[in-house]
């Protein structure tokens, strides 16, 4: 069952979307199906992340399967124009997985690669061509292509087009596209050339607009702790346990499904109890771990980016971003996940020097603005280093905190002293503090509030601070913004 289903988009495409675990559709989805359904023009304000391609896929495939037709040679029945080739694939691909049960075809045509091909793709004409504009007044001009049947025309960031020079390209393919047709038209910004071009594309449209990405997380305390991705998964498990009853329930971000398995792996090892939700698993699989952490019996869940597009759940109070999402708008809409509802939230990215920098770099672009530095917690490297102890171990919990040599603040330790390349887990390091047994997996030890939480949303509650830790959350920090 997807909510997907009031949209009535028929079977097809419904186990298409089941299959792609889309469950929830996104506010661009909701708004636009609906009006494209009634067969309206469209104009969208909305950004790349907001699900605005399924937004017109799903309606488009909807209508050329109920619609379906033999093809006249060299024509298509509707032509989606992206600014550049990264896109139009990205669009094509979804449209195939959108599509996969519909016997429709769809090809891509962009520059930069050999014209031939895509002559011969398109010879005995397609349902859906995805282009940039160039190669397609190319293909026109070779008379490769004939654009006299498109009923379904999409022009996506229009405002990136216009960015690129494409204005003349769009001024010529808007004067051979028939009178008759249903348009769509999306752009992130809507300055008035952009305006006067949908002017030209549309008729009579609908308007729909959702909140512009960047904005919509003003109330998310954004920080950041720089890290040795080796360390990264001990950083964690500390955090959550000094958090304790501080944090209503945490969202924990991986790029990859394996990296989420990993983590929840390591996570109840330690004595934290944690679900994984992504692309892998089954939907009951999938349900039922969101219903836990609605109903609040486990307090944390590990999710890859895809997979949390349908986690509505509101009093997230903590989102980590264990690895950085390559695609900075994918920022905006994890931490976009707590702070919901007139909430503050916080998000905490943990952020390799070696690997991670530019994806931090292109994100504060992206959002304008720093995240605010967080330090370890205190005594980091100790604590690590007893948690890096097989985690099956059920004796030795001697309490010892004795730090090793080399510590320092900013998490690195001097010396060679990762594990062997490819070993990333702290769990690998087990050997290196020799023969010190400090903590065992009973969770006897995860002392919840014996330092004073340094991540929490909450007010700092009486208690003296702890050296240079800032309270990130306080009232006080928000004020410099
Ligand atoms: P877009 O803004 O169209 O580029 O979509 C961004 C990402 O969100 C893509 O990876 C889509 O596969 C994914 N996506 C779009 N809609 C949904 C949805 N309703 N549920 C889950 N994922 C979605």
């Amino acid at each position: 069952m997807t909510d997907f289903l009031q949209f009535g988009l028929g079977e097809r495409i419904e186990k298409a979307l089941t299959e792609a675990n889309y469950t929830v559709p996104t506010p661009i989805q909701r708004q636009a199906i609906p009006i494209l359904k009634q067969g309206h023009d469209l104009l969208g304000i909305a950004q790349t992340g907001t699900g605005k391609t399924a937004a017109f896929a799903l309606p488009s495939l909807d209508y050329l399967s109920q619609t379906y037709k033999p093809l006249n040679a060299r024509t298509s029945r509707m032509l989606v124009l992206a600014p550049t080739r990264e896109l139009a694939s990205q669009i094509a691909e979804s449209f195939r997985t959108y599509g996969k049960f519909l016997r429709l075809t769809i090809t891509t045509a962009f520059g930069g690669v050999p014209i031939g091909r895509q002559i011969r793709a398109l010879q005995r004409g397609v349902d859906i061509l995805v282009a940039t504009p160039g190669r397609l007044i190319d293909l026109v001009d070779q008379n490769a292509l004939d654009l006299s049947q498109v009923e379904v025309f999409v022009l996506d960031e229009a405002d990136q087009m216009l960015d690129l020079g494409f204005i003349h390209a769009l001024r010529r393919i808007v004067r051979i596209l028939p009178k008759k047709r249903q348009s769509l038209f999306f752009s992130a910004t809507m300055p008035p050339a952009i305006a006067d071009l949908a002017a030209q594309f549309l008729t009579n449209p609908q308007k729909v607009e959702v909140k512009p990405q960047a904005t919509t997380a003003e109330r998310v305390a954004q920080h950041v702790i720089h890290v040795n991705a080796a360390e990264k998964q001990a950083l964690l498990t500390i955090m959550l346990q000094d958090l304790g009853a501080d944090m209503d329930r945490g969202l924990i971000f991986m790029r990859t499904k394996h990296g989420a398995d990993r983590v929840v792996r390591h996570l109840k090892g330690g004595g934290i109890a944690a679900e994984a939700i992504h692309g892998n698993k089954s939907q009951p699989q999938r349900e039922r771990a969101l219903g836990m952490f609605r109903t609040g019996e486990i307090k944390i869940l590990v999710a890859t980016d895809i997979a949390a597009r349908g986690i509505d759940v509101p009093g997230v109070s903590h989102v980590f971003n264990f690895e950085l999402p390559n695609v900075p708008e994918q920022y905006v809409h994890r931490i976009g996940r707590t702070a919901r509802a007139g909430r503050e939230g916080i998000a905490i990215a943990l952020v390799s020097d070696n690997d991670e920098r530019g994806y931090l770099r292109d994100i504060e672009r992206l959002i304008r603005q720093k995240l605010e530095p967080m330090p370890l917690p205190e005594n980091f490297l100790t604590r690590a280093a007893a948690l890096a102890k097989p985690i099956a171990r059920t004796d030795g919990n001697s309490g010892d905190q004795r730090g090793f040599g080399g510590e320092r603040r900013d998490g690195r330790r001097d010396g060679g002293h990762r594990g062997a390349p490819g070993h990333r887990d702290t769990g690998h390091r087990g050997e290196r503090s020799g023969g010190e047994r400090r903590e065992g997996a009973d969770g006897q030890r995860r002392h919840f509030g014996a330092a004073k939480p340094k991540y929490s949303a909450k007010p700092a509650h009486g208690g003296a601070g702890n050296g240079s830790s800032r309270a990130p959350g306080g009232g006080q920090r928000r004020q410099g913004r």
